[in-house]
């Protein structure tokens, strides 16, 4: 069915094509006729990304009289975002129809404002349930005429606590309208609303999910917890273009992922309900417009933000719900559009992705954690690329030309690219320098973290491994543990997989075996750092016989001249895997180089 087959009248066909809408999804195929064509109630299952919008705001539209002055549609959806994005929307579709107006009424905004607005009338009114029914209340609202009601979001409006506004909001409708129920699942409080307000109801389901899921590959990366904020660095990076939101679990955890990310350089932001409703809509603006590129959110925050052209969707960490994955995977690959759904996980987690995949009906493939290698060539080309493109400002540049190819005299052609490339990438290059692997395998937990099997692996290729026994000042009383020691030593090792032995955490101290190939880099790499203000010393038992723990006697140093005290300065870090298992934020040394914003 194309969208001239439906009936529309020429000035929607008209506004939609400029909309790039070439053929009407499912939903809308079926929704649109069934308007049309009938005055049957319907109820429809279908989410975010299927085009609902368009499947009850086009027949909305469609069949509007100009000449009636009251509001003849209600549209009743959950959010102050879904709200104007509805507005948006229909302002759109209904572009070429004069004097056609849709009015947004929710909460949080001043109530004058819009009561001027709707006193100046208007044939749609799109509404959150707790504005539209004190609109009521005050009599500057009224609903008794409406020809049509839509109830989008049902579920999530009934979710959020509007039980009570919409029994009150419905009671005051006339019998004579058309309802629209829209919702993505089908709770009994769904089903019962059905039977108590809407008649002869016709039932329709989009089969699938969203239009969006075909185009969508699953993807997932299994590191260690400690390593996620690297591992969502590192895929960052080895998508240079991408355009995505990066999903968290709770507020705490989108704004330290969020914070840290802008401090490394990313062109992102945060979006979570601790933000006022000026700085949400701000951040959101920034996102659609595509002067932010990564969005951290969570998912409540996230509703009702409608951008149709994400690269990614990355579940930092996994929802609770199953379907909740399905709804923020949906995010990506509409339109005809393809996209990817990236899920960073830990072995713990793997039974939870099986689920999800059943559910989703699709196979995820795991991917693995690009390393330093593979991202500087990804980043090279794409610099490359950028160099090719780039919009050359002729006069400008002209005019110094001359002088600019002077003092390139006697470089080579190779020479001068070598240089501008290295002005660009060195930093990069330096940062990857060494970087870890944070692929964890999938047979069996990398449990000891590099660490080692004693005795087997020691021995491995006839190749026998000597362990030097370190000393660290911090114990359980600064809530080290082994995995966080494991994870301190994975940091600040200069060489990846280091080979852990023995560990032996203290009180106040540690005690922990690494391949003696690494000591004196590591000693050196961690001596004097500073991890929530205490003050790191670490050097190497000198009898491996030793036992009995000494505070501060019995080791050496590196770097460190004699006498006692510490040598060097201090070093504070910036971001640290804390003690224990706060390590979830461990990133790498240095400062990473900031990402241009393009
Ligand atoms: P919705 O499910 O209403 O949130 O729509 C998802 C996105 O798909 C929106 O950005 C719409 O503008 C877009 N869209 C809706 N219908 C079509 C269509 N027939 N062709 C192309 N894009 C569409």
């Amino acid at each position: 069915m194309t969208f001239e087959e439906t009936g529309l009248k020429p000035e929607i066909l008209k506004a939609i094509a400029e909309m790039g809408f070439e053929n009407p999804t499912p939903i809308q195929e079926q929704t649109i006729s069934h308007l049309i064509s009938s005055t049957n109630d319907l109820v429809a299952l279908a989410q975010t990304g299927t085009g609902k919008t368009a499947a009850f705001g086009l027949p909305v539209i469609n069949n509007t009289s100009m000449q009636i002055k009251e509001v003849q549609t209600l549209i009743l959806c959950p959010t102050r975002e879904l709200c104007l994005q509805i507005t948006r929307d229909m302002d759109k579709y209904s572009k070429y129809i004069p004097g056609f107006k849709t009015i947004p009424v929710y909460g949080g905004a001043d109530i004058t404002k819009q009561i001027r607005e709707l006193r100046a009338g208007g044939q749609v009114v799109v509404g959150t349930p707790g504005r539209v029914h004190d609109l009521i209340r005050r009599k500057m609202l009224n609903i008794s005429a409406i020809r049509w009601l839509i109830l989008d979001e049902a579920d999530e409006m009934l979710t959020m606590g509007f039980k009570e506004e919409l029994d009150a909001i419905l009671s005051t409708t006339p019998k004579e309208k058309q309802t629209l129920l829209f919702s993505a699942t089908m709770p009994t409080e769904i089903a019962s609303m059905k039977s108590n307000y809407l008649k002869d109801a016709i039932e329709i389901s989009v089969g699938k999910r969203n239009a969006g899921a075909e185009n969508v590959e699953h993807h997932y990366y299994m590191v260690q917890a400690k390593d996620k904020y690297e591992t969502l660095k590192r895929i960052a990076d080895n998508y240079p273009d991408c355009y995505a939101i990066v999903f968290c679990r709770t507020r705490m955890e989108t704004r330290d992922v969020a914070e840290q990310f802008m401090a490394d350089g990313y062109n992102a932001d945060a979006l979570h309900g601790d933000l006022s409703q000026a700085q949400r809509d701000q951040v959101m603006a920034r996102f659609r417009g595509k002067q932010l590129q990564m969005l951290v959110a969570t998912d409540v925050a996230a509703r009702g933000l409608d951008v149709t052209e994400l690269t990614h969707v990355i579940n930092y960490s996994l929802p609770d719900d199953h379907e909740v994955y399905i709804h923020r995977s949906g995010r990506t690959g509409r339109a005809g559009k393809s996209g990817i759904s990236v899920s960073i996980i830990n072995l713990k987690e793997t039974g939870r992705l099986k689920q999800i995949e059943k559910i989703a009906r699709k196979k995820f493939e795991r991917k693995m954690v690009p390393g330093g290698d593979e991202i500087c060539e990804k980043q090279l080309f794409h610099l490359i690329d950028r160099v090719q493109n780039v919009e050359i400002n002729e006069t400008q540049i002209g005019k110094y030309l001359p002088q600019i190819l002077e003092k390139f005299e006697g470089m080579s052609h190779d020479d001068i690219v070598k240089h501008f490339v290295s002005l660009e990438f060195n930093q990069l290059l330096d940062y990857y320098k060494n970087s870890r692997d944070l692929n964890v395998r999938a047979e069996g937990p990398r449990d000891s973290f590099q660490r080692n099997d004693r005795g087997s692996d020691r021995d491995r290729g006839g190749d026998r491994m000597s362990f030097s026994k370190l000393f660290i000042n911090a114990g359980k009383k600064q809530n080290l543990n082994a995995s966080g020691l494991i994870g301190l030593i994975n940091q600040y090792s200069s060489r990846r997989n280091v080979e852990i032995g023995k560990i032996d955490i203290q009180r106040k101290f540690s005690f922990f075996e690494v391949d003696s190939n690494f000591e004196k880099d590591l000693v050196k790499a961690l001596n004097n750092v500073v991890i929530e203000g205490h003050v790191i010393n670490i050097g190497k038992v000198e009898s491996t016989a030793e036992t009995q723990p000494r505070e501060r006697t019995s080791f050496r140093r590196e770097g460190n001249s004699g006498g006692g005290g510490y040598a060097g300065g201090r070093r504070e870090v910036r971001r640290e895997p804390a003690f224990s298992d706060r390590g979830d934020r461990g990133g790498d040394r240095g400062d990473r180089p900031r990402r241009k914003r393009n």
